[in-house]
C-alpha cells in the first residue's frame, strides 16, 4: 500500500492488518468524516466532532490505528485521507460489503440478439444477467465467462421467435448471453424500470476500462486478444442457438468474407486453407481482456469491443444515429455473420457493422489492433 511502489508480494498477513485496522465503526466514521470534508481533510477536533466520541485519548487511539494506511497526518497537523481510505470508502458506498439486493427477472427493455424476442434481465447479488426465454437453453456446461459472450449449445427444437418471452415457462433460468459482476450499491439511485440499463451501462464501463488497459478490479495492466471458438462438436464453447437460422444465413456469411478483406501481402496465400470459404464450421471472433496481475479476464464480443472506432461512429451518425444508443442486437457479434475469421495465421478477424443499407468492416489483428477498414453497401460488404 505504498504510494510509490507495487508490492509484489501477496502478504496474508499484511492485508488482514490493514482490515483488522477497520474493525471498529469508530475508525470507520472517521474515513466517512474524512470523505465529506472538504479536501478529504480535517483538523483532529473536526474529525472527533464528526464522529461524536468525547473521549479526546479514545478518539486519539482509534485515529492511530487508521494511520499511515488509510490516514495521512499532513504537516500543518491536519488529516487527510489516503488512496486506501477513498477506495475503502468507494467501496463500502457502492455496496460491495453490504448491499445484497437481488432484481428480476424483469424485461430487460433490450431484444435478444438471436431471435429478437425481448430479454430477461436478472440481477442476483454479484452478477446480472441477460438471457432469453425465447430461445435460451436452461443447460448450460458453465463455459459463460465475465462479458457480453454468448454461450450454449442449440436446442434441438425450433425457435418460436414470436412467442413472448413469458410465453415460455421452463422453471430454471437459460444461459445468460451476457453476464458481468456489478456491485448493488450501483442500483441504488435508480428505479425499478431503469436497473436493466443501468446494468449494461455499468458492465459497458468495465468493458471500457479494461479495454483501456486498466484491470476494473485490481488497476493493474490488461492484454487485449482476440480469440476464436469454433462450432467443431468436440471443441464447441459458443455456438448458435439456432442452427437453421444460421444456415439460412450462411451462404451470405461466407460470401460476405472474400470481398471486402485483400490479404495486403502475396505470401499469404499459403494461410488461406483456414479461411470460412472452405471451413464448414465458421468461427466466431471475440475479444478478452486479461489482467496481468489478478490474471481475471473479462470477455467480449468484437462488435461490443470496437464500437469506438471512427468508423463504427461516423457510419451510425451519417445515418442519424448515435453509436453510444446502439443496442446489443446492433453489437453483438458473436455471430458468423457479423463477426468472422479471414486469416489464422497471423490471426485476422473481421466485425461487421451495418446500418440501413451501409456497412462497416473491420479487420482486426490478434490483439485487436485494427489492420484495415471497409466501408460500402451492405450487399456487397
Ligand atoms: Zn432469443
Ligand atoms: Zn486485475
Amino acid at each position: 500500500m505504498s504510494d510509490s511502489d507495487v508490492d509484489d508480494g501477496d502478504d496474508p498477513d499484511e492485508y488482514a492488518a490493514a482490515f483488522a485496522a477497520l474493525s471498529d465503526p469508530n475508525r470507520v466514521a472517521v474515513l466517512r468524516a474524512l470523505w465529506d470534508a472538504d479536501g478529504h481533510e480535517a483538523t483532529f477536533s473536526e474529525l472527533r466532532h464528526a464522529v461524536g466520541m468525547r473521549d479526546s485519548g479514545q478518539f486519539n487511539y482509534h485515529l492511530g490505528k487508521l494511520c499511515d494506511t488509510f490516514v495521512r497526518q499532513t504537516e500543518a497537523g491536519t488529516y487527510e485521507l489516503r488512496m486506501a481510505g477513498l477506495y475503502t470508502v468507494g467501496s463500502l458506498l457502492a455496496g460491495t460489503y453490504t448491499d445484497d439486493r437481488t432484481v428480476g427477472p424483469r424485461p430487460a427493455g433490450e431484444s435478444c440478439p438471436e431471435c429478437g424476442a425481448e430479454a430477461t434481465f436478472e440481477y442476483d447479488g454479484d452478477w446480472f444477467r441477460l438471457y432469453c426465454t425465447a430461445c435460451g437453453t436452461e443447460e448450460g456446461d458453465g463455459e459463460t465467462r465475465n462479458g457480453d459472450v454468448a454461450s450454449d449449445e442449440a436446442p434441438d427444437g425450433e425457435t418460436p421467435d414470436d412467442e413472448a418471452p413469458d410465453g415460455v415457462a421452463d422453471g430454471e433460468s437459460p444461459e445468460p448471453f451476457a453476464q458481468m459482476p456489478v456491485p448493488g450499491g450501483v442500483f441504488a439511485d435508480y428505479e425499478a424500470e431503469s436497473v436493466p440499463q443501468v446494468a449494461i451501462d455499468h458492465a459497458d464501463a468495465t468493458l471500457q476500462t479494461a479495454r483501456r488497459g486498466f484491470c476494473p478490479f485490481c488497476h493493474g495492466p490488461t492484454t487485449t486478444t482476440v480469440h476464436v471458438e469454433t462450432y467443431d462438436e468436440d471443441e464447441v464453447v459458443t455456438r448458435p442457438r439456432d442452427a437453421q437460422r444460421r444456415a439460412d444465413e450462411a451462404d451470405r456469411s461466407l460470401a460476405a468474407t472474400s470481398v471486402p478483406y485483400t490479404p495486403t501481402d502475396g505470401a499469404d496465400d499459403t494461410d488461406h486453407e483456414e479461411r470460412p470459404e472452405t471451413a464448414p464450421t465458421p468461427s466466431v471472433p471475440h475479444a478478452e481482456f486479461t489482467c496481468e496481475r489478478c490474471g481475471e479476464a473479462l470477455q467480449a464480443g468484437l462488435g461490443v469491443s470496437l464500437l469506438d472506432h471512427p468508423l463504427v461512429g461516423s457510419l451510425y451518425y451519417d445515418h442519424g444515429r448515435d453509436v453510444r444508443e446502439a443496442s446489443l442486437v446492433d453489437v453483438f457479434t458473436l455471430d458468423p455473420t457479423r463477426a468472422w475469421i479471414v486469416q489464422t495465421e497471423p490471426l485476422r478477424a473481421v466485425v461487421r457493422y451495418v446500418v440501413d443499407d451501409e456497412a462497416v468492416e473491420l479487420v482486426v489483428d490478434d490483439s485487436l489492433e485494427v489492420v484495415e477498414t471497409y466501408r460500402g453497401p451492405a450487399s456487397e460488404a
